[in-house]
């Protein structure tokens, strides 16, 4: 499917855009919204039956269902990307792919442990929860950086068929990503050099 280019006149583009930025989502969420919502005739459309379903009926409803949809969904892919929350649900659910027969009552007690877990730090001060630095005395390597995660790219070519498994064949010279922001900022000790989030009550000045 070809799209036009963008016309910033166009009244269509400028109500795409602000429900955009309202919305706080891609122009293929909004459009997904706005055609279930306007879709009259095919009362089969599933999109439609899904924003049904979750109790929407005007427009702005419709908007919202759909953003809030596609939130969870970038948190669940960023998830599978990353690979480290699985790590974390099976040490608070150790039971969980198993078919052991679980007590409500640990549920509740392991999702709210697991919340607890996932909150920054208290606090305003810098303090290495790994070997107790505090930054007072500065070590040979300085004392705490902020670390940020930058996204570099690479073409996929192609896909080959070897023996066992489907291959991309990908390039091996990356590029970095200019347009992606950094993302994941994070304490390092110059002391041990772990990391940890950034404590709750600490703003961060870039200069
Ligand atoms: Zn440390």
């Amino acid at each position: 499917m070809s799209r036009q280019k963008p016309n910033p006149d166009d009244n269509y583009e400028q109500m795409v855009r602000e429900r955009m930025t309202k919305y706080k989502c891609s122009r293929i969420v909004i459009e997904r919204g706005q055609s279930a919502f306007w879709n009259t005739d095919d009362e089969d459309n599933a999109d439609k039956q899904l924003a049904r379903d979750a109790g929407a009926s005007t427009l702005e409803e419709y908007l919202q269902f759909f953003a809030d949809q596609a939130h969870r969904q970038d948190l669940i892919i960023r998830a599978q990307i990353s690979g480290e929350p699985l790590e974390v649900l099976r040490l608070f659910f150790p039971w969980l792919g198993s078919d052991e027969p679980v007590n409500a009552a640990d549920q509740v007690d392991a999702l709210n442990e697991l919340y607890d877990a996932l909150q920054p730090p208290a606090g305003d001060q810098l303090r290495c929860p790994h070997c107790g630095y505090d930054g007072e005395e500065e070590t040979p390597e300085g004392t705490f950086r902020i670390l940020s995660d930058e996204t570099i790219y690479r073409e996929v070519n192609a896909e080959a068929l070897s023996a066992s498994k489907k291959t991309l064949l990908v390039e091996s010279v990356s590029q970095r990503y200019d347009e992606d922001e950094e993302k994941r900022d994070r304490v390092e000790c110059r002391s041990c050099f772990g990391e940890f989030p950034i404590p709750a009550g600490l703003n961060v000045d870039y200069q």
